[in-house]
C-alpha cells in the first residue's frame, strides 16, 4: 500500500514540476498555450473523451468531455495562469521539508496535477464516466473570458463542480468577498512647483479623495476576522518625471472587497459619493459576492479520509467559483496545504496531495455511483 501511495506522490510532484517550469503568466501568451498543449498530450492518452479549446479575446480555455456528453454530471475546475513575478528566472521549483516551493505550486499548478490524475485514471478505469474538466487561462486576470465566458456564453453546465482554488484540506469556502477594481483619476493643470497658485495639482486631489475614502472604510471594520468592506490602493502614477513641476495628471487603482449583503452597485455609489465630482471613476472589474453550497457528501467523504472534522469557511479572495455558483450550482471549493501564496517562495505540501487525491478519487465514486 505505502509503495501505491509512493507512486502516486512521485506522479503529482514530477507533474507538478513540470507545469510550475512553463512560465504561463498573462505576459507570455506563448507560453500558456505551451503550458495547454502540455495538458493536452497527458490527455490524450484518453480515447473516451473529446477535447476542446474555446477562444475568447485572445484567451484560451479548454474543455474536455466523455464523448457525446454536454453536462457532465461532476466538472473539475482549474485554470493554468499564474501571476506575473518580476525576476522571469524564477519559475522553477525545489523540494524541501515534504513540500514543492515554486511559483504557482499552490495557485494551482499543484491542485491542477491532481485534477489531471485524478480525472484520466478513473476514465481509464471507468467507461462512460459523468466527469469533464475545465480549464481556464485568465483566472489571476478576473476570468471574465475564461470561466465566466464558458459558462455565460459557450453554456458549459454541470450537477456539482470542484475547484481546487480556495480552502485547504478540511476548509472549505462557503462564501466570498465581492470585487471591485477601480481606476481613479484626476485632471489638474501643470505648473512651475515654485508657484503652485498657478496650477491645480492632480496628484495632491487625488491623495485626499483616497484620505476620504481611508476614513470611510475605517469606519465599515466590524470584527477581528476583517469579514466587513476594505479598500487598497495599489498603485498611484502621474506621467510627470520632473521635481520642479506640478503634474496634469494623476491616477490610482484601487482593489476593494466586501461580504454580502453588500453589492458592487452600493460599493460604488459610495465611492462616487466620497470622491465626489472631481475624481473620474472607472470599473477594471467588478464581481458579486458569492456564497456556495458544498455538498454534504464531499464534507463525509474530506472527514473520512483526513479522520479530522471539516471547517466551513469564509474567503476574502474571490475565485472563479463565483461564474459557476450563480447559476445555484453546487461548488466545492477545498484544496490540499498551501502557503505563502502569490509569492516566488509558494508551497504546496506533497503529502496533503495525496490525501487530496484521495477525497476526491472516493468522493467521485461515490457521487457517480461506481463501485470502489
Ligand atoms: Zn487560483
Amino acid at each position: 500500500m505505502t509503495k501505491l501511495l509512493t507512486d502516486l506522490q512521485k506522479k503529482l510532484v514530477a507533474l507538478t514540476r513540470d507545469l510550475i517550469m512553463i512560465p504561463s503568466d498573462e505576459s507570455r501568451p506563448d507560453d500558456i498555450d505551451r503550458c495547454f498543449e502540455f495538458i493536452i498530450n497527458h490527455l490524450e492518452s484518453l480515447d473516451t473523451v473529446d477535447i476542446k479549446k474555446h477562444y475568447h479575446r485572445g484567451i484560451t480555455s479548454l474543455i474536455v468531455l466523455p464523448k457525446n456528453m454536454d453536462h457532465p454530471k461532476i466538472l473539475l475546475c482549474g485554470h493554468l495562469d499564474v501571476i506575473t513575478h518580476a525576476d522571469s528566472h524564477c519559475y522553477h521549483s525545489h523540494i524541501t521539508d515534504g513540500k514543492i516551493i515554486g511559483p504557482g505550486a499552490g495557485d494551482m499548478k499543484g491542485p491542477l496535477a491532481v485534477l489531471l490524475e485524478v480525472f484520466i485514471n478513473l476514465h481509464m478505469k471507468y467507461e462512460n464516466l459523468s466527469l469533464g474538466l475545465a480549464i481556464t487561462s485568465d483566472e489571476e486576470r478576473g476570468g471574465d473570458a475564461g470561466m465566466r465566458f464558458l459558462f455565460d456564453e459557450i453554456g458549459l453546465r454541470c450537477e456539482v463542480a470542484l475547484v481546487p482554488d480556495g480552502g485547504s484540506l478540511n476548509e472549505i469556502t462557503i462564501e466570498e468577498k465581492g470585487i471591485l477594481h477601480l481606476t481613479i483619476k484626476c485632471i489638474g493643470h501643470s505648473a512651475h512647483a515654485a508657484r503652485p497658485w498657478l496650477g491645480n495639482n492632480p496628484l495632491e486631489r487625488l491623495i485626499d479623495a483616497v484620505s476620504r475614502l481611508r476614513r470611510h472604510f475605517d469606519s465599515l471594520v466590524s470584527d477581528k476576522d476583517h469579514w466587513h468592506p476594505t479598500c487598497t490602493l495599489t498603485i498611484i502614477k502621474t506621467p510627470n518625471q520632473t521635481v520642479n513641476c506640478i503634474p496634469s495628471e494623476a491616477e490610482g487603482t484601487l482593489d476593494i472587497r466586501f461580504p454580502a449583503p453588500y453589492t458592487t452597485k452600493e460599493i460604488l455609489t459610495n465611492i462616487d459619493n466620497i470622491l465626489g465630482d472631481e475624481v473620474e471613476t472607472h470599473t477594471i472589474m467588478s464581481a458579486e459576492p458569492t456564497q456556495f453550497t458544498p455538498d454534504p457528501l464531499y464534507l463525509s467523504v474530506s472527514e473520512e479520509i483526513t479522520g479530522k472534522p471539516t471547517i466551513q469557511k469564509k474567503e476574502d479572495g474571490g475565485s472563479d467559483a463565483r461564474f459557476i455558483g450563480r447559476y445555484n450550482i453546487p461548488v466545492i471549493v477545498s484544496r490540499p496545504i498551501v502557503g505563502e501564496l502569490h509569492s516566488v517562495d509558494e508551497w504546496i505540501d506533497i503529502s496533503s496531495m495525496e490525501t487530496f487525491y484521495r477525497i476526491y478519487e472516493r468522493y467521485l465514486k461515490r457521487k457517480l455511483h461506481l463501485d470502489e
